[in-house]
């Protein structure tokens, strides 16, 4: 079968041997229709984090062709689902965490979603694997794992009535963590350096979004929306001057949410984190939960995402990677 392997900080399109079910006794083999780029491929292909002859992939929607169960699914199933499966007893699923939980690390899909088919386990299908309903096209349904990622930054942000929020960084992501707060009945402001992504981001609902030429003239335009400052800040850009950014835009006592890996890592300051009382968190992931919420909002359309992908073929997943970190596009999708 064909597969994008991970070669010199590129993908090469070869031939790998298509997992055997047999191999495993339980699970299912996934004929992957399409499978989204995600940011964190692209941070695991530019740093290095996994090695050369991996394949990445985690955002895929496809059909089950093989199956040995016990669980509902059959053969002919159009599936989306979660690569990681937490435990549910160690200390970090009793506390919550379920992405820091360590059988949840150490699971995945065999190879990646950037492949013809792909195995998943029995656990993957008690837990993790859904039911894509037929009225959402392979696209959309593609959205469920990074959907679920921003419903639970959004969960753990606990946002209250009347709050002000705002996005820093309108990708795929920082949209759609922007319609998560919407969906979930909070006033969502975004701020991006991209006219476009500002543009898309009022016609997918934010209450208002804001280009970002000069910092200080926009610092002071945003006061006009938050006086004191916004009440929950997600931090999805990626930049590390985006730190500083959300000091300023936050109001003393707000939550900043830390959603994206930041190349140069440099911190948050102590003194403004303890004198303005801020709290800097993190999301991390999703849950099992959060993929279910993740499909009912993408089925109900309270969270839409049209317009935010291009598709690309396998052959032309480089092309796709390229595209995406020019900031060309919003987001791939690649469609096997
Ligand atoms: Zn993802
Ligand atoms: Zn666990």
């Amino acid at each position: 079968m064909k597969s994008a392997v991970l070669e010199n900080n590129r993908f090469t399109i070869k031939e790998l041997p298509k997992p055997i079910l047999d191999e495993y006794g339980e699970g299912a083999i996934i004929k992957v229709e399409g499978c989204g780029l995600c940011g964190s491929d692209i941070v695991k292909l530019q740093q290095k984090l996994v090695p050369d002859g991996s394949v990445l992939g985690h955002e895929v929607v496809g059909e089950i062709v093989e199956i040995n169960s016990n669980t509902p699914f059959s053969i002919g199933d159009r599936v989306v689902l979660g690569h990681h499966v937490p435990c549910y007893y160690c200390q970090y699923c009793l506390g919550g965490s379920y992405s820091m939980c360590r059988h949840f690390k150490s699971t995945n899909i065999i190879p990646g979603g950037f492949s013809e088919y792909i195995y998943v386990s029995e656990e993957h299908l008690n837990n993790t694997v859904f039911n894509a309903n037929l009225s959402l096209t392979p696209i959309e349904a593609s959205f469920t794992e990074p959907l679920a990622c921003c419903i639970r930054a959004v969960k753990r942000a606990r946002m209250f009535d009347n709050s002000k929020n705002l996005i820093i960084g309108l990708g795929s992501i920082g949209i759609l963590m922007g319609e998560t707060v919407k969906a979930f009945g909070h006033e969502v402001f975004g701020c991006d350096l991209i006219q476009d992504r500002v543009n898309l981001s009022l016609k997918l609902g934010f209450n208002n979004s804001f280009l970002i030429k000069n910092e200080e003239e926009i610092l002071k335009e945003m006061k006009k929306t938050a006086p004191l400052g916004f009440d929950t800040i997600f931090l999805t850009a990626g930049a590390s001057s985006s730190i500083d950014f959300a000091v300023k835009a936050a109001r003393d006592g707000a939550k900043i949410v830390v959603f994206s890996s930041i190349k140069n890592d440099n911190g948050f300051k102590n003194n403004d984190i303890y004198y303005r009382e801020l709290t800097v968190m993190s999301s991390y992931s999703s849950s099992p939960v959060d993929l279910e919420d993740a499909i009912s909002l993408l089925e109900e359309g309270r969270v839409r995402v049209d317009g935010l992908s291009t598709v690309y073929s396998l052959e032309n997943i480089n092309e796709a990677l390229s595209d995406t970190i020019s900031n060309k596009i919003m987001k791939a999708y690649i469609k096997i």
